[in-house]
């Protein structure tokens, strides 16, 4: 299939829920006032509040069904009463289309199969039309607001969704974003987790929820099935005002009794109720006998509009690392492909990958030719933080960005949505990838960047680093770590085993350097990787510092243009430092 024909979706027209459940209760107001009830004796009012009352408790295919049931009912006791049934039904339903309520989109996936042969329990099941799924939840109506729908016109088996569906949902709810209290998505579980991590991404600065659910057993024809219940939870979340509950203003996976951020998910069981979980982020809230939101693990609703992010650039692998690999072809060839733009490279345990040079220098290779690589851990719990011990240095020096506690599935996503938006930008790509642009991660880092080579030998003044615009970390207790890196660094003491290097700050363009502190450092020792050219990095843990480190804004989150720098000197008989470059990289949390 050609690309154009993967880009579109057709989508079933908006089918606007009368909510016919809401109108029946409500059509008997209207109709009271009416004189062909006023004028009406006690004995027959209290007949027709009785079929007024029996009318609340049947069901209704639609709401030309209840007129006509209603008039036929009516007939004999309140004769008067025929003409004004449609306009009371009409009444009713406009007090409920004044109320916002929720869009669901219908995707496809197991929430919505059926057997193939109705007569047949055990044939394969085949995803069916939102209708059938409808009419098989009559739960739905009994929310007491309004449950619009939109459908692909053919559902699908999640397998089979991709990027142009992601597209085609977002405009979808960028579409209606105004008209409804939240969207719910109902999707399979196969691919869940990357439909909600690529909408959280697409979906920048969020108001509302979005509320992506599923289930284990198909909701249509077993009676017993997980799928009733996710709906009406996630139909819930998605309405938090009538439901008196926080607004979550992200995109969400519920689904069992939990509630959870849809880009730190993963499906973690194919056939328990309790199909998901965030394994590096705590639930958002339960859903049990009541429905509780845990408000500190929800993002704060933004001050800014929605921001839309829906290009994408599908031109990015998952790459896991196993023993053996750096000894194949393989990932040279992978690596090689022209087309390929970024790398999610799923390594063990806090980041580590083998440490051949030949090995690394296919990373650096691509890399220098301007592709991505992203190291995050193939653990489920855990994160890698690179830079904070010596042993992912390495991968720093070749340019490799580490994804700290973000899922694959997540990173994935992110390259291709940051890609596809800023591919004329790649530092920006770089810069946004090691950031929490939609609480995927718990760390950000932000980087000052010191351009220029530099050397300092013993007895010599201090030599100090261009000086460069502060990143903006506005508030010292967001740091959670401040490492000063410089680049390629050479340091020798000469005979003496070590030497000191003392660190000053200079705080603005007039300030004198004022001393911050001194590290020892043993003058020979051993690369972990022998390579000359790249060289390794030499890395100073400022943290306790941090309070200077910040930037100075009266007005909020604004760029700061405040520069700062810093000065090096070297103590010790015949010792000397030298650096091809500098960065002040800061890790902040949420
Ligand atoms: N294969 C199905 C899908 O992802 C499985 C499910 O929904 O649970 O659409």
């Amino acid at each position: 299939m050609s690309e154009r024909n993967l880009d579109k979706v057709e989508i079933g027209r908006l089918e606007i829920d009368e909510q016919v459940a809401i109108i029946q209760r409500r059509i008997a107001e209207p109709l009271k006032k009416e004189r062909g009830y006023t004028e009406l004796s006690p004995e027959k009012k209290a007949k027709v509040d009785k079929i007024l009352d029996s009318i609340a408790e049947m069901r209704f295919k639609d709401r030309s069904a209840l007129v006509e049931v209603t008039a036929s009912l009516l007939q004999n006791v309140a004769p008067d009463l025929s003409p004004y049934i449609e306009m009371a039904a009409r009444r009713a339903a406009s007090a409920v289309e004044r109320k916002k309520g929720v869009l669901v989109i219908y995707t496809g996936g197991t929430i919505g199969s059926a057997p193939k042969d109705p007569n047949d329990p055990d044939s394969p099941q085949i995803v069916k039309p939102w209708a059938d799924l409808k009419n098989a939840a009559p739960q739905l109506g009994a929310l007491g607001y309004p449950i619009d729908a939109v459908a692909f016109t053919n559902p699908l088996d999640s397998c089979n969704v991709g990027p142009q569906h992601w597209k085609t949902m977002v405009s979808i709810i960028t579409e209606h974003y105004a008209e409804y209290e939240g969207f719910v998505i109902l999707h399979g579980t196969d691919s869940m987790v990357y439909t909600a991590s690529a909408l959280s991404f697409m979906l920048l600065d969020l108001g509302k929820p979005v509320v992506i659910t599923g289930s284990q057993v198909a909701g249509i024809v077993n009676p017993r099935n997980d799928a009733h219940q996710n709906i009406i939870t996630a139909l819930i979340l998605a309405n938090p005002k009538a439901n008196n509950l926080p607004v979550i203003p992200e995109v969400i996976i519920v689904f069992g009794n939990i509630i959870l951020r849809g880009n730190r998910s993963k499906k973690m069981n194919v056939i328990g109720y309790q199909g998901f979980n965030t394994p590096n982020y705590p639930n958002m809230g339960v859903a049990g006998e009541v429905i509780s939101v845990e408000h500190k693990h929800i993002r704060k609703v933004p001050e800014t509009d929605l921001q839309v992010l829906d290009a994408m650039d599908t031109n990015v692998i998952v790459v896991e690392v196993f023993p053996g690999m750096q000894h194949s072809k393989i990932l040279e060839n992978i690596l090689r492909d022209d087309t390929l733009k970024g790398v999610v490279l799923k390594s063990y345990g806090a980041g580590n990958i083998p440490t051949d040079p030949p090995f690394l220098n296919l990373f650096k290779k691509f890399i220098d030719g301007g592709g991505i690589v992203v190291n995050v851990t193939s653990v489920p719990e855990g994160e890698v933080v690179m830079g904070l011990y010596e042993t992912s240095q390495v991968l720093i020096d070749r340019g490799i960005i580490g994804g700290f506690d973000i899922t694959p599935e997540a990173a994935l996503c992110k390259l291709m949505v940051l890609l596809g938006n800023y591919s004329e930008d790649l530092p920006e790509v770089r810069r946004l990838m090691q950031q929490s642009i939609a609480g995927e991660q718990r760390l950000s880092l932000e980087t000052t960047t010191f351009t220029g080579a530099g050397a300092v030998k013993a007895g010599e003044a201090a030599v100090s680093l261009p000086k460069s615009p502060l990143s903006s970390v506005f508030e010292a207790e967001r740091i959670q770590k401040a490492m000063l890196r410089f680049k390629n660094a050479k340091f020798s003491s000469g005979a003496e085993t070590y030497g000191t290097i003392n660190i000053y700050l200079i705080e603005s363009d007039s300030a004198a350097p004022e001393l911050l502190t001194g590290f020892r450092r043993a003058g020979v020792t051993q690369a972990l990787v022998q390579d000359a050219e790249v060289g390794e990095s030499m890395t100073f843990d400022v943290t306790r510092f941090k309070d200077r480190l910040v930037a100075k804004a009266t007005t909020g989150r604004v760029k700061t243009t405040q520069r700062i720098s810093f000065a090096v000197e070297v103590k010790g008989t015949e010792v000397s430092f030298s650096w091809d470059g500098a960065e002040l990289n800061i890790y902040t949390t949420d």
